[in-house]
């Protein structure tokens, strides 16, 4: 399973979020490029309270940062059972732009 970014054709920078031009040269020539999904968590943190009513009763949710292989950091939803530092691959959830689930690596997410 892959996930999808944004690449720069010019110099092969990645980024997250989309943007209109290249966060590295400013180049316009942007596309979508599949990526692994794999990485590193470096640190999680647990929500206990939210402004966001659509998370109500999700709470408390497990939050981290990922550092992809490909240079960049995403915040995700961190999958239980998962420890600070671990190997993980990151899954986006169906039919969202913005919501990324980080699970192990060695389970094949
Ligand atoms: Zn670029």
């Amino acid at each position: 399973m892959t996930i999808t970014l944004q690449g720069c054709a010019q110099c092969g920078a990645r980024q997250y979020p989309p943007r209109a031009l290249c966060r590295a040269c400013l180049a316009d020539a942007l596309r979508p490029v599949e990526e692994t999904g794999e990485g590193r968590l470096i640190v999680s943190a647990i929500v206990h309270r939210s402004l966001e009513p659509g998370f109500a009763g999700d709470l408390p949710l497990r939050i981290g940062t990922v550092h992809l292989d490909c240079g960049l950091r995403i915040i995700a939803f961190v999958d239980a059972g998962l420890v600070d530092g671990q190997s993980v691959r990151l899954r986006q959830e169906a039919g969202a732009v913005a919501l990324w689930h980080a699970g192990a690596l060695e389970a094949g997410v």
